[in-house]
This record gives structure tokens, C-alpha cells and sequence, in this order.
């Protein structure tokens, strides 16, 4: 299939999806020919394949028939704590429990048919996990590279699917060069959080957010955002839909990280249109590790998108997530990983200080799910032993207590 890859910022563009950096330095992204599509066009496939005829591959075997298609919820328990009226799509639906499922689903299909005898990602948190399986399931040999430290719960999560897992000694941060340089001198086809594929498979997220909306719109969506990959996708996204003349008014996009790495947010605050790669001694301890880059490799694009579409981008501190993954929990039922309560965290900043409206529908992103995440919450709540034979006259009173403090 010819396809046009092409850079957002200085439009230059060719055929090869595999070429993830412009000569200009920024990432590069497919643009189908979004004209004539409508929504009637959609395929009777389950989950993102209904948007074949904007994908650059067609629906593939295996594990990638089961990523896209999460639930939309409306979920007005959360009205008070956002400030505004809350859908939730919740993306920690998915096979490996993350929206990452998307991007892979199209990226490893289409890295294997353009002939790379392994696939290979730099990561060790949901996206090696979501490409192992991916790999795994299209039986091809999958490369992961991680860093020497890795915590042993990650490596067990990602183990699971047996790819090669290579500790990388030296600097982390610095792979994502290398991996891109790796693809040219290997067998491997290396996916990194911003490969043209793998944006193709997230803008599928906002498909299914603006299909549900249509012919209206949501005003905001809120998602949270570390190498700008994601929030590239729906930038995309509304790109597509706004070519197609599908989107008359588009949602505003809001970027939100963690104040323990927010490079994408101080660049936004001073009006520059790159963010600058942040020193060890300007990062911080934070429990949104998915969403901790010091140096995002879509930072440029993810600003563009938030500032093209009227939106912004903003950080949270720990203790607002904390705060949220609870709210998340106990008021709507969602059991969210710590870095997708930023979507809730930041919508409840922006509410507070004007940007997003009681009367507003806004689409909160909880990225990925909480269930990965066992030993990180509080298991210190209060719990009563009763015996058996108290049994009934116990509950009473405590029930009694309970609903009377609802
Ligand atoms: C990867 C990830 C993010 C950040 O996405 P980017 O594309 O890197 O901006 C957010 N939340 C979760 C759960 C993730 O796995
Ligand atoms: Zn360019």
C-alpha cells in the first residue's frame, strides 16, 4: 500500500513508515487520504478495525483484533470532583491492560509484513508488555530492552509473554536513538513510543470517542501524557475527522503530566514550542511511572496538538493522583493505574481555575489499569473480625453506621 508519512511541522513527507524522525528532528506521522471517508464507511469488525479504511493495514490475525472498542462511559459520580460533566473512556480495557494495545495491534503487523524477522521496543512498563504480546501472538521473536535496575514485578509482567529481555547497562534515557539506529544495522523492527504506526493504531481512541459523540462533539478530552505518543494519535485523530468534514468543532485537547517530570508543560507555561529535556536533578520520585519521561521524543507535537486544538497542558502533583485513583474507585467504580488519574487530577485544576465549564462534556483518559499495580495502594483500611454467631446483630450496626454517614 502507498502511504503518505509526513511531518506535522514542516509537511515534508515520503512513503516509508519505518523512517520515524523527519530531517527536520521531529517525528513523522501517516496521513491517510481522510476525504471522502464517513462514518457509514466504518467496517462491521469488532473494536478499531472498524476504521480500516483510515489504517494503513488491514485487519491482522491474533491479539490485535481485540485492542480498541472500550467502553465510554458516563459516569456522573465524578461530576463533583471534574467540575464539569464526566465520560470516562476507560483505555485499561484492553489485552495488556493499556491503550498502548492500540498502537501496537497496527505497528507489529505491519513491521513483520515489511520483512523484520524480530520486532524489538525499548520500554519496561506497558508498552514492552503490550508488544511482547503482540509479537507472541503473531509467533514472531520480540526484543525487549529494559534497564539493568528494572523492578522484578515489571520484569514478571512482561516475562509472561517470553520475549527476549536484554538489561541494558548504561543510560536508558539515551536508547531511543540507539534503538532507531538498531533497526538499520538488525533483523529487528524496533518499536519506540512514537513509531508512525503506532500513532495510527491511538488515533483510533479518538475515532470511537467522536463516533459516540457524532454528529456532536465532546468539548474537552484529558489525557494524560509523558512521550506525547498518545496525545499525538488524537491530534491525528481529529485531523482525519476534520478532513473528512466529520468535526465541525473540535474537542480541546489537555495534556496532563506529573510534576515529577513535566518538561511538556514548563515549555507550554513559557510559550516555546519544543520542550527541553530535563536533568536527573530536575526530575522527582513520582508514583505515575508511566508517565515519567524527562525527555519526550513527541514533545513538539503534543504541544502543537494541545495549542492547535484550544486546550493546554498542566501537572499534577502525587498527592492529587492519589486523591483521584481514589475517586476514580470510590465514586465510579474505575480501578485506574496511578498516572491515569491524572486525567481526573487535571481535569479538577482545570475546572477550578476556569478552563472547562460545569455545563462541559469532557472525556477523561485513564490510560491504563490499576490492576498491574498491586502493593502500590493502601491496605491499611479499617476491617472488622466478627464471629459467625454475632454475625447479624454486628452488620446491623454496622450498616446502621455506614448508610446513616451516606
Ligand atoms: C504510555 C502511557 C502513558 C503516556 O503515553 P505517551 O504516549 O508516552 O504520552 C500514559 N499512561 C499510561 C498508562 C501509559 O502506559
Ligand atoms: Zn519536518
Amino acid at each position: 500500500m502507498s502511504l503518505s508519512v509526513t511531518c506535522y511541522r514542516c509537511g515534508e513527507g515520503d512513503e516509508n513508515a519505518a523512517r520515524v524522525r523527519c530531517s527536520c528532528g521531529e517525528p513523522r506521522w501517516i496521513e491517510p487520504d481522510a476525504s471522502s471517508f464517513a462514518w457509514s464507511d466504518c467496517r462491521d469488525y469488532e473494536g478499531m478495525w472498524r476504521y480500516e479504511p483510515l489504517l494503513p493495514i488491514d485487519r491482522p490475525a491474533g491479539v490485535a483484533r481485540a485492542a480498541g472498542g472500550t467502553p465510554l462511559v458516563r459516569s456522573p459520580g465524578l461530576d463533583d470532583t471534574a467540575g464539569c460533566r464526566v465520560y470516562v473512556k476507560d483505555e485499561g480495557e484492553h489485552p495488556t491492560g493499556a491503550y498502548k494495545d492500540r498502537g501496537s495491534a497496527v505497528a507489529v503487523p505491519h513491521a513483520i509484513a515489511a520483512g523484520n524477522d524480530a520486532i524489538g521496543t525499548v520500554s519496561y512498563g506497558n508498552m514492552a508488555m503490550s508488544t511482547a504480546a503482540h509479537a507472541a501472538s503473531l509467533d514472531r521473536e520480540c526484543v525487549v530492552l529494559v534497564p539493568d535496575e528494572i523492578p522484578a514485578g515489571r520484569l514478571e509482567l512482561i516475562a509472561q509473554y517470553e520475549p527476549t529481555i536484554v538489561r541494558v547497562d548504561g543510560d536508558y534515557g539515551a536508547l531511543y536513538g540507539d534503538a532507531l539506529a538498531l533497526s538499520d544495522a538488525l533483523p529487528i523492527g524496533m518499536l519506540v513510543s512514537d513509531s508512525p504506526t503506532r500513532i495510527s493504531g491511538y488515533k483510533t481512541a479518538l475515532f470511537e470517542i467522536c463516533e459516540a459523540f457524532a454528529p456532536d462533539a465532546p468539548d474537552a478530552i484529558v489525557v494524560p501524557t509523558s512521550s506525547g505518543g498518545f496525545a499525538s494519535g488524537m491530534w491525528r485523530g481529529i485531523r482525519d475527522l476534520e478532513a473528512a468534514g466529520l468535526l465541525d468543532d473540535a474537542p480541546r485537547l489537555y495534556l496532563v503530566q506529573t510534576a515529577a517530570a513535566d518538561p511538556i508543560t514548563r515549555a507550554f507555561d513559557a510559550g516555546e514550542t519544543d520542550p527541553t529535556a530535563l536533568s536527573p536533578d530536575e526530575t522527582g520520585e513520582t508514583i505515575a511511572h508511566s508517565i515519567g519521561n524527562p525527555d519526550p521524543p513527541s514533545g513538539g507535537r503534543a504541544l502543537a496538538a494541545a495549542r492547535d486544538t484550544g486546550g493546554a497542558v498542566l501537572s499534577v502533583t502525587d498527592d492529587e493522583l492519589r486523591a483521584a485513583k481514589r475517586r476514580f474507585a470510590v465514586d465510579a467504580g474505575f480501578c485506574v493505574e496511578p498516572a491515569s488519574a491524572a486525567s481526573l487530577a487535571g481535569a479538577t485544576r482545570l475546572s477550578d481555575r476556569g478552563d472547562i465549564d460545569a455545563d462541559e462534556s469532557v472525556v477523561l483518559v485513564p490510560t491504563g489499569t490499576g490492576f498491574k499495580e498491586l502493593g502500590t495502594g493502601d491496605a491499611s483500611v479499617a476491617t472488622e473480625r466478627v464471629r459467625r454467631a454475632d454475625l447479624s446483630e454486628r452488620l446491623g450496626s454496622l450498616l446502621g453506621d455506614r448508610l446513616g454517614a451516606r
